[in-house]
Order: structure tokens, then C-alpha cells, then sequence
């Protein structure tokens, strides 16, 4: 039998653990997995690219567990009632191939992305920052910003959209949770006296929703909304600023995808797993601009996808599923159906 979280289940084990709780112990879960880094097959994600968006497909294994998420990013769906990200993923067992866990993965998606938002935090933005500046008011938002209270304690937010009433929708969804929330009349206010910048913006385009000359000395930008080839959210300038450090996932799919498809194919990044492993400083000063150009990568999705099979093992959020043809004889795949029924010739 496998194990399955379906959306109710997803939903459940979210609202009753609570999703700040779940964000801080998922990003201990990535934390580890970067750390073993190298023990990972590591490729660039496949994505199958049409006019509308994006869909791929992003796979990992450890050896002893295989992973794969199934994810689209269509920045054209909710003008047409659809999500801009859905996504479903499992894990399997290497040793004989079987899939063990399944699960819906939008909404774990969204808690994986504030995970690695806040693992990445905790690493390179200052201790003391207290204010946090949203640029993109959407499905990922509220995740990010409960990300940023978990491991900073931020709890004053701005925010800019294009969008008034996604800004509105998060202001109705944060305040109630103890956020003072700001709603900005532009994205140059919106950041101004920012600790913390996350971009989360969608739109199939160069665009540009954070500007060089907005960013204060020693300020955390979080780059999550550019991940996809011809989508981008930073002003290039940024990333060539003196002060500016890049930081990456994994350089094979992020100078593909990320902030850094602008750049030329050398450009100096700092892999985030060193950091993590101690083998490279992380930030450096108080005054440096550290930039975490996020696109999403396979590895964070094994470890989300881990966190919630050890947390609902044995638990009603989970379900038996029946996904994998068991004959009694493993030779005898045809015998399942001819012991139901006479086949006709
Ligand atoms: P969404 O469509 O729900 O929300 C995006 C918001 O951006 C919308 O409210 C829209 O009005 C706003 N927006 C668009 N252009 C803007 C601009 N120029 N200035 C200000 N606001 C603008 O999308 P979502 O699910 O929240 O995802 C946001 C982005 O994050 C997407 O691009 C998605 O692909 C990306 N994403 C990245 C990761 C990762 O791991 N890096 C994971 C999930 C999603």
C-alpha cells in the first residue's frame, strides 16, 4: 500500500499543526538535506514550455529514496480562475521501486518555498531585521511572511501588488495572525526601510519589480517569483552592485531559470549548500546586500515531502492507497485479471 495525502488531508494537517509550525520544522528538514548535498543525483528541472506557462518535472534521489514533484507555473491562470502553481509528488522506495508516499503538493508547495525562504534567512539576513517588504500579493505571500516570523521574528510587513485586492486579501489574512501589515502605494515605498525583501511576483516576462536604487545597505532580497526562462522579477543592475552577493541553489538549473539568466554563464554565485555546510561564509557584513535567487529545486521538494510523511504517519491525515499492482506470483501480472473474471477471446 501507499501512503496518500489528498488535498483535505493537506489542508487538515496544516490548519490543526499550524502552518508557522510546519515551516519552521520543514526548513530544519531542508537544512539537513543540504547538508548531505553530494549524496543527492542532482539535475536541472524538465520543463515542457508553451505560450500559457511551464509544466515540470523535478527529480532527486539520495539512493535510498527516490523523489519526483509534478509542478506547472501558469502567471496567465487566475485572470482565468485558475492557480498560477499546482503541483503532486511522491517518494519511492530505491530499493525496489515502489512508490511509498503521494501527495498533493500544491499547498505543500507553498510551505516548502517559505521553508527554504526561511532556511536561506536564517543564513544570510541580518539577526535583528524587523520588517519584511512583499512584492507580490498572491498564493505564495502569507507563506512567505509566516517563513520570515519563524526564523526572525518579523512581524511588520509592507506589501505591494498590482493587484489591490490580493493586498487586501493578505491584509484580511495576516492581521488576524498578529501581523502589522502595511499596504503600500508602490513598490519603491513598499520596500523603503526593509530588513527583508521578497519578490513573488508572476508574470511570463522581463520584468523589472525591484529596482537597484531602492535597496538600503544590508538588506536580505529573496528573488523566489524569477523561475522560469524569459521570467524575471530583479532590475539586472542589482545583482552587478559592489555590494551585492548571489546566492543559488543549483547553478546547472538556476543561471537557466533564475535572476541570473541575464548574466553571463560565468557569473560568480555562491552555492547555498556550502554555506549551509560551513565550508563558505555566508553573509559577511551588516552592510552587504545578499541575494537569494530562488527558483525551486527537487532536493527541498524530497524534504518536504519527507517532513510530512514522518509527521502523518499513523495519523487521519494520511490514507492506504491502492497504486501498485501486487499479484501474489510477480510473474503473474495477468492472473489479477483473469481470477476476476473470464476474459473474452
Ligand atoms: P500568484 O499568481 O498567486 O501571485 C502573483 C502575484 O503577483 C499576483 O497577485 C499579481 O497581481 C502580482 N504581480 C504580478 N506582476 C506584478 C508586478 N509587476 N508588481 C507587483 N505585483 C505583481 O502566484 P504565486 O503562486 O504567489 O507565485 C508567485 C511566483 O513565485 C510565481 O512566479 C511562481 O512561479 C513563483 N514560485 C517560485 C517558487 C520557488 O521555489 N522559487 C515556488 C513557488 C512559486
Amino acid at each position: 500500500m501507499t501512503l496518500f495525502v489528498d488535498v483535505r488531508n493537506m489542508v487538515r494537517w496544516t490548519a490543526e499543526t499550524g502552518p508557522e509550525r510546519i515551516i519552521a520544522g520543514m526548513s530544519g528538514y531542508i537544512e539537513d538535506d543540504f547538508r548531505r548535498w553530494e549524496s543527492f543525483d542532482k539535475i536541472a528541472r524538465i520543463g515542457s514550455h508553451t505560450p500559457f506557462g511551464v509544466i515540470e518535472l523535478m527529480p532527486t534521489s539520495d539512493g535510498e529514496t527516490y523523489a519526483f514533484k509534478y509542478v506547472n507555473g501558469h502567471p496567465s491562470n487566475p485572470a482565468r480562475g485558475f492557480q498560477t502553481v499546482s503541483a503532486f509528488g511522491a517518494l519511492a522506495d530505491v530499493s525496489n521501486g515502489y512508490p511509498v508516499f503521494l501527495a498533493e503538493m500544491t499547498l505543500l508547495t507553498a510551505l516548502r518555498t517559505a521553508a527554504t525562504s526561511a532556511m536561506v534567512a536564517r543564513h544570510l539576513a541580518r539577526p535583528d531585521s524587523r520588517r519584511l517588504a512583499l512584492i507580490g500579493a498572491g498564493s505564495q505571500s502569507e507563506f512567505q511572511a509566516l517563513g520570515m516570523r519563524a526564523v526572525l521574528g518579523i512581524s511588520e510587513v509592507s506589501v505591494w501588488d498590482t493587484d489591490p485586492a490580493a493586498m487586501t486579501k493578505l491584509v484580511r489574512n495576516l492581521e488576524p495572525l498578529g501581523f502589522d501589515v502595511h499596504v503600500a502605494a508602490s513598490g519603491r515605498e513598499a520596500v523603503r526601510g526593509a530588513d527583508v525583501v521578497t519578490t513573488c511576483t508572476a508574470d511570463k516576462a522581463r520584468a523589472t519589480v525591484l529596482s537597484a536604487d531602492w535597496i538600503e545597505p544590508g538588506v536580505h532580497v529573496n528573488a523566489i517569483g524569477g523561475d522560469c526562462p524569459g521570467k524575471t522579477e530583479l532590475d539586472p543592475t542589482i545583482l552587478l552592485r559592489e555590494d551585492v552577493e548571489v546566492f543559488v541553489e543549483f547553478p546547472p538549473q538556476t543561471r537557466i531559470e533564475g535572476e541570473i539568466q541575464a548574466m553571463p554563464a560565468d557569473f560568480p554565485v555562491t552555492e547555498l549548500w556550502q554555506v549551509v555546510a560551513g565550508r563558505t561564509p555566508g553573509r559577511t557584513s551588516s552592510s552587504q546586500v545578499t541575494v537569494f535567487d530562488s527558483v525551486g529545486f527537487a532536493i527541498e521538494d524530497l524534504s518536504a515531502l519527507r517532513y510530512v510523511r514522518d509527521s502523518v504517519r499513523g495519523t487521519s491525515w494520511v490514507d492506504d492507497i491502492d497504486l501498485v499492482a501486487e499479484p501474489d506470483d510477480p510473474k503473474d501480472l495477468f492472473g489479477m485479471v483473469s481470477a476476476l473474471s473470464p476474459i473474452p477471446s
